[in-house]
């Protein structure tokens, strides 16, 4: 049996028709760029999230560098970024020209250690960025709590963790404002690019709107050099359908992430994801930690079965960010996650055969 990471035709089959008569009405209309699906997904998102504003834009990483570009961070700025993430969070920051400062994941939940922040703190830092990573939130009330003291912009990042939630609100309902990606591998994808920003800030919200279509309100009112990112039409239309079905989808990663957690209990030298009791974790990523995580992912694919790296390097160990210096010690958590982490098959539409088998084979692996 051949058993993919993640199977997105196993996702589309169910909903070809209703996508086929999306396609044939984008292109009956012909209006791919601004059309009215657009706004209306910028509307139904926002509802859905209980948030004022919601800007479409062309992918997360452009919805990350024009909100924070908007909040006025660049030059001799520093920002609180993950040391675990992918790598947006931390280059987003260095391309405005302000510096990312790193802080350790928590051993439980693999986010932002909210109690490892505050001493990374110095006069020039402005904003966090709390990524609520594989699809759990971090810890937003400790997090939101110290913004206030110290008076710093927090940005969800919520790429993996779309209707995550944490003390029943959910993710991107905390910050400041807040970024999804709609990457076609995310619990909510589109089939290309596309992404979001969201925000209470109305002003906030009126500025990024004008900066990702050229610094304009409208079409030629040119007030300052800003750039282009857009949600494309059909990718809006894709989107607003798959509104419909996201909590369903969540539902069965969720079950998905209960059958793995059972069968794995037994288990002494594989480490299973753990959800914290104030949140709802929406398993974008199923990563389990293990000593022999490259024998294992090894063993896994002579059997067919493909797991992933999320990430096989920490941000602060990336060739990227080599000048730092970091050593190990400084992001133990992170630097275990490296080099034991492995993500499992996990995906709407995964057969109940197919998980039995990556049971079977984990099991077989370590010979229980
Ligand atoms: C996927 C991802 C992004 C980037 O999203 P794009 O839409 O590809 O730009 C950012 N942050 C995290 C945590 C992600 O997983």
């Amino acid at each position: 049996m051949r058993v993919p990471y993640l199977d997105l035709k196993a996702l589309h089959d169910p909903i070809q028709n209703e996508l086929n008569a999306i396609f044939h009405q984008v292109l009956e209309e012909s209006y791919f760029v601004y059309g009215q699906q657009v706004t209306d997904f910028e509307k139904a998102f926002a509802r859905r999230l209980g948030i004022d504003h919601c800007l479409a834009v062309g992918n997360c990483t452009d919805a990350l560098f024009i909100t924070l570009k908007m909040m006025g961070i660049g030059e001799g700025d520093e920002v609180i970024v993950p040391a675990m993430t992918w790598i947006t969070d931390a280059e987003v920051v260095s391309n405005l020209g302000a510096q990312p400062v790193f802080v350790d994941v928590d051993s439980q939940t693999y986010t932002l250690d909210a109690s490892k922040i505050e001493e990374k703190l110095t006069s020039r830092t402005k904003a966090i960025i709390p990524v609520h990573l594989y699809g759990q939130m971090a810890d937003m009330m400790a997090i939101m709590e110290m913004a206030k003291v110290h008076d710093l912009k927090v940005i969800e990042d919520c790429a993996q963790s779309h209707f995550g939630q944490h003390h029943d609100r959910l993710a991107g309902t905390f910050g400041h404002a807040a970024v999804f990606s709609f990457y076609p591998t995310k619990n909510m994808g589109a089939l290309g690019d596309a992404g979001c920003m969201v925000t209470h800030d109305e002003r906030l919200y009126q500025d990024c709107r004008k900066w990702a279509n050229h610094g304009a309100a409208d079409k030629h009112s040119h007030e300052f050099p800003g750039g282009n990112s857009r949600m494309d039409t059909l990718q809006a239309a894709v989107l607003l359908l798959k509104l419909k079905y996201i909590d369903a989808w969540n539902k069965e990663r969720i079950m998905l992430a209960d059958n793995y957690g059972k069968a794995f209990s037994v288990l002494n030298d594989i480490e299973i994801p753990k959800t914290a009791s104030e949140n709802k974790h929406v398993f974008h990523v199923y990563n389990v930690l293990t000593k022999e995580r490259d024998l294992l992912k090894k063993f896994l694919k002579e059997e067919g079965i493909q797991a992933q790296i999320h990430y096989p390097k920490a941000l602060p160990f990336t060739e990227a960010y080599a000048h730092l210096n970091s050593k190990t010690s400084d992001f133990p958590v992170a630097h275990r996650m490296q080099e034991g982490g492995l993500s499992l098959p996990i995906f709407p539409g995964m057969k109940e055969i197919q998980q039995d088998y990556v049971i079977d084979k984990v099991m077989q692996f370590y010979k229980v």
